[in-house]
């Protein structure tokens, strides 16, 4: 899988794509990034890719032309704009990005992008979350090793995926490990029964107990706790 970052700020990925499994992805050559800097592809010497908006206001948008000349040589890749005005990003995205051969992620930055650019280069805006941050790197980086994880091979057990949080809706169960008294707090004895069949009874109970009271708004209608708040 190919992943197109565009952003003014390159050097920002030198340390989330060199390490963990994300940097041995790259290494293996199941994932290529590569990017592209709008002031490459600005005019004149000051390389500008920002000006001040249209009816005045504070900041700087970015300029159409420098992220039109990347993102047009781009079409047929899914060109994603991060922005706090996109669709929510969540597993089911990155699972849809996944399947994808060429991912083109744009990271806007100062004010945002000039909205010509969302309107006619971009496929999808996708937004990090309620929260406004400095810049779509962290965007972009999140979906990167997001979707790394998904690629053929580069989680080493591949049934760990298929069993964590927002699979089947559900958020993932609590996990334990050695010693199996920790200060006096025990492990739940189940899990060190060696009985596969309650272990997993256990499992899912704790999946579905955990969903309805931290995040009810994952399940299904009739599934929810009575009071959640959910609608
Ligand atoms: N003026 C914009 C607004 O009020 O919506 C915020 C611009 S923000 C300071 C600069 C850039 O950071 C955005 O263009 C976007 O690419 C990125 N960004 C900031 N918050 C984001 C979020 N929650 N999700 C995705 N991208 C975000």
């Amino acid at each position: 899988m190919r992943i197109s970052v565009v952003t003014v700020f390159p050097e920002y990925f030198d340390s989330p794509l060199g390490v963990s499994l994300v940097g041995r992805a790259i290494a293996d050559g199941r994932l290529e990034v590569d990017f592209h800097d709008p002031r490459d592809h600005a005019n004149g010497v000051h390389r500008q890719v920002d000006d001040a908006p249209f009816g005045g206001g504070p900041g700087m948008v970015m300029m159409p032309e420098p992220l039109a000349r990347i993102l047009e040589p781009l079409e047929g890749t899914h060109r994603v704009l991060f922005t706090p005005a996109g669709a929510p990003l969540t597993q089911s995205t990155l699972d849809r990005f996944a399947e994808m051969d060429h991912l083109t992620l744009v990271c806007g930055r100062y004010e945002g992008v000039d909205e010509r650019i969302a309107d006619h280069f971009i496929d999808e805006e996708v937004s990090l979350g309620d929260y406004v941050l400095l810049g779509g790197e962290v965007a972009a980086s999140v979906v990167i090793e997001g979707v790394a994880r998904l690629l053929p091979g580069v989680v080493g057990n591949p049934s760990s995926i298929e069993s964590e949080s927002f699979r089947g809706n559900l958020l993932e169960e609590p996990q334990y490990t050695r010693p199996a008294d920790f200060r006096g707090w025990k492990a739940p004895e189940v899990l060190l029964s060696g009985d596969h069949g309650r272990i997993a009874e256990w499992r899912e109970r704790q999946r579905r107990e955990r969903t309805a009271q931290r995040r009810p708004d994952l399940l299904d209608d009739d599934e929810r706790p009575v009071g959640s708040g959910c609608v």
